[in-house]
């Protein structure tokens, strides 16, 4: 079966000496894998676009194994986003998200959505560690998790003051915080941005910018979260984990 499909690239792998298999996160399908014949060839048609943050329109054969790429449109080259390490190391954390926490062939049209909105966000210059915080809250449902983070998850009260536990899923209570030994201390502008995080709307967004301290405690509550609790470690952290070194901001 033919078919043509708005599409992001989320991964690519070399086959044999001159072909590629593309993993495409597409609106109509979901994520489906395409042989992309000859693109490693410098001149060969698909060489130009069988590459990650490719985002356009894809004309592919689909059946039940692996597809066939014959013909991609770029959209948007996101070129703000190539020519800078940190935003590209927060694409590459956002791919990798997308590709381990989708599964082949299950359409998600919000997921689609969500994907291109976010990109398109940071090419146009929004913080992208904020929108990589945004991205990994609001999919955190696929990876079958969701932190608590309105009510103390052990007792159900409210408080003006929270700890954050990763093992018992969001925010504890000073009461409560002695059944977690490990409970996170937080500082009051986390606290009132991570709800702020995982509900707010893309296009409520606005402006946004935060101290590197702020997100990376925001970052390392998310990502010790997806490692603990969904056992998923993603391998772009270490990178943006590097570059933060160098972070002057
Ligand atoms: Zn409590």
């Amino acid at each position: 079966m033919m078919a043509k499909a708005e599409g992001i690239i989320i991964r690519t792998t070399d086959y044999g000496e001159t072909n590629k298999i593309v993993t495409l996160y597409t609106k109509e399908f979901g994520k489906i894998g395409l042989m992309a014949r000859g693109a490693k060839k410098p001149k060969n048609t698909l060489s130009a676009v069988s590459h990650v943050l490719f985002y356009g329109l894809c004309l592919f054969s689909k059946g039940r194994g692996l597809g066939t790429l014959y013909q991609a449109e770029t959209l948007n080259s996101f070129r703000t986003i190539r020519e800078d390490i940190e935003k590209m190391g927060y694409a590459a954390l956002i791919l990798e998200l997308t590709d381990r926490l989708t599964e082949e062939g299950q359409p998600t049209q919000g997921v689609f959505n969500l994907l291109r909105d976010i990109l398109l966000l940071i090419e146009k210059g929004t913080d992208p560690a904020v929108l990589a915080a945004i991205y990994a809250m609001k999919m955190m449902p696929f990876a079958g998790i969701s932190p608590e983070l309105n009510k103390c998850v052990h007792c159900g009260n409210q408080h003006i003051t929270y700890s954050f536990s990763i093992s018992g899923g969001g925010f504890l209570c000073p009461n409560c915080q002695h059944t977690d030994e490990y409970a996170l201390q937080l500082s009051p502008g986390v606290q009132k941005l991570l709800p702020i995080i995982k509900a707010v709307p893309l296009e409520r967004l606005g402006k946004v910018s935060l101290k590197p301290k702020t997100i990376g405690e925001i970052e390392s509550i998310i990502y010790a979260y997806y490692e603990q609790n969904a056992g998923i470690k993603l391998r772009s952290r270490h990178f943006l984990e590097q570059l933060s070194k160098f972070r002057t901001k």
